[in-house]
């Protein structure tokens, strides 16, 4: 069941969504060869908790760590790990959620470590540009088809692929709620988009097959050739007066 949102209710969660949204780009900032994995993390813990918020992911599923943080040929829930220190030319998905007054923020955005190849710069832009593609197709009257179309079509156009085993979704009091947001589709079929409807958003793009592995960890997500993914998310809410994003930094 879809639960719409009440416009105090999204401005509970334009609240979260700064958080998570600031928590991000903080971390972001202070990617760089030498960093570990694990010392972003806490700086994400560490801003999300001096807000009165607390990490959506730290035990979500038994998750063991505030955000996801993953490196190159890994597509999403990779583990921070004190021993996965970036090196110049990384590529670096960090993806946050903060639970603030009980409603979540959920976002994403993956960030380059020192100096990154032209063809890793073509996929993190195109993957950031195919979420805003889905951003525009996000409003009210259309359906969650057009929005996965709309991505699959820009990234597939530039000849990169999109993930299909992992989607977006509804968010609210709940960080996972329906609909299913796929990155793929078919223009007006699925869910019709209607005001009250909060949504994430997050294409994963791959340069190789769309096919990804979950390693033992039973986390960690990476290509099945190898190759790079990128990852970029937001959450937005769907109103009669047009579509907001709410994980916008300050
Ligand atoms: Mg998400």
């Amino acid at each position: 069941m879809v639960i719409l949102k009440t416009t105090r209710e999204f401005s509970a969660m334009r609240h979260a969504g700064r958080i998570a949204g600031n928590a991000l780009h903080k971390a972001g900032a202070a990617v760089e060869p030498g960093i570990s994995t694990k010392e972003l993390d806490d700086i994400i813990r560490g801003y999300i908790e001096s807000q009165g918020a607390k990490p959506s992911f730290l035990g979500l599923y038994g998750f063991p760590a505030s955000a996801c943080i993953s490196v190159n040929n890994v597509v999403i829930h990779g583990i921070p790990s004190s021993n996965t220190i970036l090196k110049n030319g990384d590529i670096v998905s960090i993806d946050v959620g903060a639970l603030f007054e009980g409603y979540h923020g959920d976002t994403a955005y993956t960030f380059a470590c020192g100096d990154i190849s032209p063809g890793a710069r073509r996929l993190l832009e195109t993957t950031k540009q195919a979420l805003f593609e889905g951003i525009k197709n996000a409003r009210a009257g259309n359906r969650v088809g057009d929005i996965g179309a709309a991505v699959q079509k820009y990234a597939e156009a530039r000849s990169y692929s999109v993930v299909r085993d992992f989607v977006g979704h509804g968010v609210g009091a709940k960080l996972h709620e329906e609909p299913s947001v796929p990155n793929y589709g078919t223009p007006n079929k699925g869910v019709r988009l209607v005001p009250g409807m909060a949504i994430a958003i997050e294409p994963m793009v791959n340069e190789g097959t769309h096919r990804v592995r979950t390693l033992s960890d039973e986390w960690t997500t990476v290509t099945l050739d190898g190759k790079l993914s990128a990852h970029f998310e937001h959450t937005v809410a769907i109103t009669s007066s047009g579509t907001h994003i709410l994980t916008l930094p300050d």
